[in-house]
């Protein structure tokens, strides 16, 4: 059997980060912020570990994408398989309200500061949203490449606005080394180090 395990995704490289569509909602977004439902002995069984080697679909890990997902005669889906992962977002919640507690004075937005910040090496992390455009995402990576400063690209512009507290972000410079740290473990991210 061919193999289409997951490949391993280089966050250096950025323009390839796999990109996948949610069946439910039709969004785009990076592989590892949906969910993999696989066929497993001829039923669709949530792929937890992203291994099952056989076709998969993606769902947002979104509650409503899971419900419009369970309605979908083509995969019935069992209520187990549904429970899996909505447990998982449960725990994400969880997670998110740790981050509520974020010091913001900690932190700069913006691409324009954030940019300036990362050439002056007072960012510890920067935290790239995966939905900006393809150029300042280019501009950004480069920047934290040539000072060494590690950055994250994790959720979306949405989504890190909401764990920030505020509308939308594009980009976040953390300034404290303690915050970074943290920070990369409830985003889930991949730190990547520059040399
Ligand atoms: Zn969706």
């Amino acid at each position: 059997m061919k193999s289409n395990k997951i490949e391993n995704i280089d966050t250096k490289n950025n323009e390839n980060l796999p990109v996948r569509t949610c069946l439910a909602c039709r969004d785009k977004k990076e592989k590892k912020n949906l969910f993999r439902i696989s066929k497993f002995e001829n039923k669709y069984i949530f792929d937890a570990t992203n291994k099952i080697q056989a076709r998969g679909v993606y769902i947002c890990k979104k509650i409503s994408c899971i419900e419009k997902f369970s309605k979908n005669k083509k995969y019935n889906i069992e209520k187990e398989e549904l429970i899996k992962m909505i447990d998982i977002i449960k725990k994400n919640k969880k997670e998110n309200q740790i981050n509520f507690y974020i010091d913001i004075k900690k932190c700069v937005f913006g691409i324009k500061i954030v940019r300036e910040k990362v050439w002056n090496k007072e960012v510890k992390l920067t935290v790239i949203a995966s939905d900006i455009t393809e150029k300042n995402m280019d501009k950004i990576i480069n920047d934290c490449k040539q000072k060494a400063v590690k950055y994250v690209v994790s959720e979306n512009k949405e989504r890190l606005g909401r764990i920030f507290g505020k509308n939308e972000i594009s980009v976040i410079g953390i300034l404290d080394e303690n915050l970074a740290n943290s920070l990369m473990k409830s985003l889930g991210g991949v730190p990547v180090e520059s040399t």
